[in-house]
């Protein structure tokens, strides 16, 4: 939360100071399976979109070794290919994903005018 006081003059005095910051962003990646490089700014924008990147620690007792990092970025082709015989994969649900305020007709009351008080239906005002 940012509170800001107003000075003598009117102006906004914050209270927190702010500095700038250099920070970094994924520019591009590289399928560790077929080479293929992308980025963000490639004309097909869909494969920097689709690509999966898996990067965790190993814990006690994992294969990979007790706090060893693992990572992999795969290409949505590769994906596809090393693991589509796993994937479950299940159409979307346009009735959510394209009208979410269908998805919830029936489940929410509507007023008319949204500053009426509102009254528990066991105690209406008389
Ligand atoms: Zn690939």
């Amino acid at each position: 939360m940012l509170i800001r006081i107003l000075g003598a003059q009117g102006k906004g005095i914050n209270m927190l100071e702010y500095q700038d910051k250099v920070v970094q962003d994924v520019a591009a990646c590289t399928c560790d399976r077929c080479h293929r490089r992308m980025t963000p700014d490639d004309d097909a924008l869909w494969e920097w979109g689709e690509k999966l990147s898996v990067s965790f620690h190993g814990g006690y007792g994992s294969i990979f070794g007790d706090g060893n990092k693992v990572e992999i970025d795969l290409c949505q082709q590769c994906v596809k290919e090393t693991l589509g015989a796993w994937l479950r994969i299940s159409p979307s649900e346009p009735e959510l994903a394209d009208a979410p305020s269908e998805a919830l007709r029936g489940s929410v009351r509507r007023y008319d005018n949204p500053t009426d008080p509102v009254w528990p239906s066991d105690s209406e005002p008389s």
